[in-house]
């Protein structure tokens, strides 16, 4: 279970306390707030807190004194625009707090993303929960054959329960050490900063993360992608899920834009432009590398 009897109370408690405000309130949004969605076994996102709305990205952008503009399908236009050329800036005028709990071995991948603020639970000051993600057996997969960075078929039968009972056993004795180590019941017991290092990647942690909307939309291009892992991929699904209430103009011009669009080079076009006048253009003719080639045959079919 991500949150214990106690802390879904205080959630509770902090739920039922609404006082009025001035600041910009995105109504989508309110409805996250505090809320945990959960995320794997033991994980979970919850937005503690956020700035502005659809609209302050346009104020920001006309350097606006009102809520942005009468009509939404000006809002909408101009958020497309910004969205389209790049123009970053007013996106940066929004921003995000969340708790998150992670296993160990996404929270490396996670904070590679540079542009946040993160303050991390402390393993010198306090004792780490025994809670370690174990795969569900549909992500237990083997390695891929042709993508080195990446899992191929699910394992089946005797192999995935052999892993599986490899997984458990190893987390369950690590704990076990861990708090032998720990103990000070007849012995001093070792340092809080010393114990936890033998334990598995695959144990939680947990942060607040603060990011704003230019960057967490980064975050999400690159770790919402099919090519991210699974096991941070479902977490930036689930942040995708509450932007999209919290910024709905934004994030469809993301979704658009970014995740369903693509972005093409120089030579990219001209083969396109070829193919359209009726030429058929090969590999070698376009200028593109294999790599490229590959990758444009995947998108834009083969002549
Ligand atoms: C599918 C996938 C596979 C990956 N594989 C690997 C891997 O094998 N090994 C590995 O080490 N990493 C790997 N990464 C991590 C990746 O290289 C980036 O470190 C990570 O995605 C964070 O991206 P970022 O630096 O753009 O984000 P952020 O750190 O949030 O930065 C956002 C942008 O700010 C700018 N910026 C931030 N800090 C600086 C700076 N100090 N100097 C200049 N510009 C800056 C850059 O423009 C950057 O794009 C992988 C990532 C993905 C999504």
């Amino acid at each position: 279970m991500p949150l214990t009897p106690e802390q879904l109370a205080e959630i509770e408690a902090l739920r039922a306390t609404p006082r009025p405000t001035l600041r910009a309130v995105s109504e989508g949004m309110e409805a996250h707030l505090y809320r945990a969605h959960q995320v794997l076994d033991h994980g979970f996102i919850r937005v503690i807190d956020y700035m502005g709305d659809d609209a302050a990205i346009v104020q920001a952008a006309r350097v606006s004194y009102g809520a942005g503009t009468k009509h939404v399908s000006n809002d909408e236009g101009l958020i497309r625009y910004l969205m389209r050329h790049w123009h970053s800036s007013p996106f940066e005028m929004c921003e995000i707090k969340l708790h998150v709990k992670l296993p160990v071995f996404v929270a490396r991948q996670w904070i590679r993303h540079r542009t946040a603020n993160v303050n991390e639970y402390s393993a010198r000051y306090s004792i780490l929960d025994r809670e370690f993600y174990i795969p569900a057996p549909d992500q237990l997969a083997a390695q891929s054959r042709v993508n080195n960075q990446g899992r191929g078929a699910v394992l089946d039968g005797p192999e995935a329960a052999r892993v599986l009972d490899i997984l458990k056993r190893d987390a369950a004795q690590s704990y076990d050490s861990y708090e032998s180590m720990l103990s000070q019941d007849g012995q001093q017991g070792l340092a809080r900063e010393l114990a936890r290092m033998n334990l598995p990647a695959n144990i939680y942690t947990q942060w607040y993360w603060k990011t704003d909307l230019h960057n967490l939309f980064h975050f999400l291009r690159l770790r919402a992608d099919a090519h991210a892992q699974y096991e941070i991929r479902v977490y930036a699904d689930a942040i995708s899920a509450c932007v999209k209430d919290w910024v709905p103009l934004a994030h469809a011009a993301f979704e658009d834009y970014r995740m369903g669009g693509t972005t093409l080079s120089a030579k990219a076009i001209e083969t396109l432009k070829r193919r359209l006048a009726g030429e058929s253009v090969t590999q070698e003719a376009s200028g593109m590398n294999k790599g490229e080639w590959r990758e444009f045959v995947a998108l834009w079919g083969e002549a």
